[in-house]
């Protein structure tokens, strides 16, 4: 999904039973196209390319059972799930098949590397 439709999910489930737990400021985003109202991309500045080449990426929200990527390929949210709470790891991007494996990074070790 869109980041405006990601907006709109998490509105909509922010109240259920499982609600959908922000841990990043949407606004921290940038969102794309920068001369459009409607934005229908983003980009995450935590992310960053290791020395192994792989994308190391921080959730932006979670729930009981996913996690809420913004995707460094395709400027998509991507949802992988989440094992009660144990999200880190290598992922399947599913946008693009050629692109690598990313890795989700627990939010708690963010700070690390700044
Ligand atoms: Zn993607």
């Amino acid at each position: 999904m869109n980041i405006s439709e990601f907006r709109q999910y998490a509105k909509r489930w922010s109240k259920g039973k499982d609600p959908v737990k922000p841990l990043f400021p949407l606004d921290r985003l940038e969102l794309l196209p920068a001369d459009r109202k409607r934005k229908t991309h983003a980009v995450d500045h935590r992310s960053f390319i290791d020395s192994d080449g792989y994308w190391n990426i921080y959730p932006i929200a979670i729930d009981s059972f996913h996690v809420y990527i913004v995707c460094p390929y395709c400027q998509q949210i991507h949802i992988h799930g989440n094992d009660k709470g144990h999200y880190e790891g290598p992922r399947c991007p599913h946008c693009f098949t050629q692109a690598k494996n990313y890795k989700i990074v627990n939010i708690s070790k963010k700070g690390r590397n700044t």
